[in-house]
């Protein structure tokens, strides 16, 4: 039995879905903080149960061929960024396969149906750096008790100072930097979690990145700001900002923000474009923050509405109704839930402002409001728009972290579209919410990933089901193999983005991100050695390219390819054809 803080060697053979390192030790699993697929590393033991235990990495013994240098310093306190260590391509996989494993582990679907409909994760174009619009972050004091400004580090509140993050925008340093220089000269404490005492808790900076204007929000546990004029004076002239205000939020809770907010500079809101459509967003409203990525997210999701401008259309959870009014362009009417009353208003308010008149709005949890509508209209067949109320063509949801309520879910089956669409930020909700809607009727026709928070284990997923007829020469995935043996991300561009209008199927079994499979293309020596370490065979490279051709891998025209057709060659045994097919599988070539 392993202990609490002893030392210990291992290589890292698999990843969790939180990013963890796995190790296996005579059968005993370790997850291991920092370690990274492929590495051998170094762990102290810091947890031990019976039958696996925790641990983190003291030392690096072996590199991960997926390992790249964190640009920002903090990336292994700061509990922001998860795999910030994690080459892009190789992110990109994990979240493929992080989805897929949800959806066949949790939502009981065949692996291989899903790997056919599952379209390549749609990457980041460029660097996977500086694309958020918003940070929150935390203000308290360090161990000295000066103020400091960052963010929490993993699983706890701790705060690690960070106010340049390398995911959020370059502006956010010098505001932060203003913010705190108020705070000092006006003797303004932060607040203290412990005492609940003090007054500033976070400062929530968010952009628009195609009208550049600014918003701030200071969380304060008080009634009011204090020496608000002066922060005006100290922030009001920085460029491009339009909006300051206040949020009260006096409660013991880890919720950031209050119910409400002041605005005591400048406008409510800021002003923000999406393709051709343009969004007002207040503080509290939820407002996706990754831009480049959200509009080709909408697009899939729109493309997977497949609409023609006939349609009657629920989007459920629309918050400022971003999605909606996507819709609203290709659809009849569309009609939006959502449960925050001011996200509701801008929703309202960024209809008019891009002149829709076929999109209303509700406020309300979408499971009380869609049932309430059900009940009340779903019989009344000659009210023409009572039916196309309650019998959409298309429903579309997008909820939070824990997904869909199971009351909506049932009148979504009761409203029987014939497509949903379901955009999620957690698979594992999604694929249980899947798994209902299937079990109601639903066929599921194609997955997309998006990778709207790189860096971060998490990822963004477009689900498009069907009931009826289904077109299936569009709606089964055109994923053709790129042929080359690579296992890894054969199909990714080189740099930073997996394409998306190119179909790639990625080649390599998705039981578990196994480190065989991330291993790419082995030399003829790679194999023999390790061949010969594992079974004491000694392999020819004819041997090899034998068994290569066998498994339909690409064998360099020179490698004893026959002269004729009866010409005599030496043939692998069945052992040794075993022992290459075992070292092929290692290295993810099969
Ligand atoms: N589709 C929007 C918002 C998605 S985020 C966009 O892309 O911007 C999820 C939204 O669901 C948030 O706005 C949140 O306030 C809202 N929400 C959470 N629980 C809800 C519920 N039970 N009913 C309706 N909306 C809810």
């Amino acid at each position: 039995m392993y202990t609490k803080n002893q030392l210990l060697e291992v290589e890292i053979t698999d990843i969790t879905n939180e990013g963890e390192g796995v190790g296996k030790i005579d059968g005993y699993t370790f997850f291991i903080k920092d370690a990274m697929i492929g590495d051998t590393v170094r762990f102290i033991v810091t947890k031990v149960k019976k039958n696996y235990g925790y641990g983190k990495v003291m030392e690096i013994l072996k590199r991960s061929p997926f390992r790249i240098e964190a640009p920002c310093v903090q990336a292994k306190r700061c509990g922001g960024c998860q795999i910030q260590e994690m080459a892009y391509d190789s992110q990109l996989v994990f979240k493929r396969n992080k989805v897929l494993n949800n959806l066949v582990r949790l939502g009981g679907f065949d692996r291989d149906r899903i790997e056919r409909i599952m379209e390549p994760v749609i990457g980041m174009d460029g660097e996977p750096f500086r694309y958020r619009n918003k940070a929150q972050f935390p203000i308290g004091y360090n161990k000295e008790g000066e103020l400091i400004v960052g963010f929490y580090a993993g699983r706890t509140h701790a705060i690690i100072p960070v106010s340049d993050c390398l995911l959020g925008c370059e502006e956010n340093k010098d505001i932060l930097d203003i913010i705190l220089d108020w705070m000092k000269q006006y003797d303004i404490p932060a607040y203290d979690e412990t005492s609940n005492k003090g007054v500033v808790r976070h400062v929530l900076i968010r952009k628009g990145f195609t009208s550049n204007e600014i918003m701030v929000c200071i969380v304060v546990n008080s009634n009011r700001l204090p020496h608000q004029n002066e922060l005006i004076n100290m922030l009001g002239s920085y460029e491009g900002l339009k909006s300051i205000s206040y949020s009260v939020n006096k409660d013991d809770t880890n919720v950031i923000m209050g119910d409400n907010y002041h605005t005591i500079f400048g406008s409510d809101t800021i002003t923000d474009s999406i393709g051709d459509l343009k969004f007002k967003i207040s503080p509290l409203s939820f407002y996706q923050v990754n831009p480049m990525q959200t509009k080709k997210l909408y697009e899939k999701a729109l493309s997977y509405a497949d609409l023609n401008g006939e349609e009657t259309v629920w989007d459920l959870y629309c918050g400022i109704g971003t999605i909606s009014l996507f819709l609203a362009q290709k659809a009849k009417q569309v009609y939006g839930v959502e449960i925050i009353p001011q996200a509701i208003e801008d929703a309202k308010n960024n209809a008019k402002l891009n002149n829709f008149t076929n999109a209303e709005f509700f406020v309300g949890k979408a499971e009380e409001v869609t049932d309430r509508i059900w009940n009340e209209y779903g019989d009344k067949k000659d009210d023409e728009k009572a039916y196309e109320m309650t019998h959409p063509d298309v429903i579309v949801v997008d909820p939070p972290r824990k997904g869909c309520d199971e009351l909506c879910i049932n009148t979504m089956l009761k409203m029987d579209p014939k497509r949903i669409v379901y955009v999620s930020c957690d698979s594992a909700t999604l694929a249980r919410d899947l798994k209902l809607l299937c079990e109601g009727g639903y066929e599921l026709i194609s997955v997309c990933p998006c990778d709207m928070f790189p860096n971060t284990i998490h990822v963004e997923t477009v689900v498009q089901l069907s009931k009826g007829d289904i077109d299936r020469d569009s709606s089964e995935r055109k994923s053709i193999a790129k042929t080359d043996d690579i296992g890894m991300i054969s199909g990714y561009n080189k740099g930073n983005k997996a394409p998306e209008t190119t179909n790639v199927k990625i080649d390599f079994s998705l039981e578990n991100l196994d480190l065989s499979e991330l291993r790419g293309k082995a030399t003829y020596e790679q194999i023999k050695d390790y061949v010969s370490e594992q079974t004491g065979f000694r392999v020819s490279t004819l041997y090899i390219s034998q068994v290569k051709r066998k498994c339909g891998l690409e064998v360099g025209e020179s490698y004893n390819k026959p002269k004729s057709e009866d010409a005599k060659q030496p043939q692998c045994t069945p052992e040794k054809e075993a022992a290459i097919m075992q070292a092929l599988r290692h290295y993810g070539m099969i």
